[in-house]
């Protein structure tokens, strides 16, 4: 549900995905939306690990900084798991999440009629009195025997 795959983005395509969200492309702003990039869902502690010796003099404060900025610009959405765990997606549009227990993963649910589906039914039984924002989906699973195994 990814508009265009940026896991194939360029370094040249990030910077300038960075400076349409009027940010300049610092070297650590680069490094991290190339990680989130290559990550899809990711909290900071995931990012930071993901890094490596590739975030330098990076502290896990800063990369976490760096992700809120990102956020405030429109270039990340946050993403709160069932985990308590804050995830950022760099799928900004509205979509439906799997939330592996197991794994502690967010994965994207790749259904575009579900999230209006369900807004519309919800529409249907609401109190008058209360205005729908927006509808937020995460399903919590973990890996299991596909149902047709003996
Ligand atoms: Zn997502």
């Amino acid at each position: 549900m990814m508009e265009g795959d940026f896991r194939q983005h360029s370094m040249d395509e990030i910077r300038s995905r960075l400076n349409q969200c009027g940010l300049k492309a610092t070297p650590q702003r680069m490094r991290v939306y190339a990680a989130m990039c290559r990550l899809g869902h990711a909290s900071a502690d995931a990012v930071y690990l993901h890094l490596g010796s590739d975030k330098g003099t990076m502290s896990l404060a800063t990369v976490y900084n760096v992700l809120e900025s990102m956020t405030e610009a429109g270039l990340l959405v946050r993403r709160p798991s069932f985990s308590s765990k804050m995830f950022f997606d760099v799928d900004t549009s509205e979509h439906g999440h799997l939330y592996r227990s197991d794994t502690q993963e967010l994965v994207d649910i790749s259904d575009e009629s579900l999230l209006p589906a369900v807004e519309a039914r919800v529409r249907e039984c609401m109190p008058e009195d209360l205005v729908l924002d927006r509808v937020e989906i995460q399903v919590i699973c973990h890996a299991g025997r596909p149902a047709d195994w003996k």
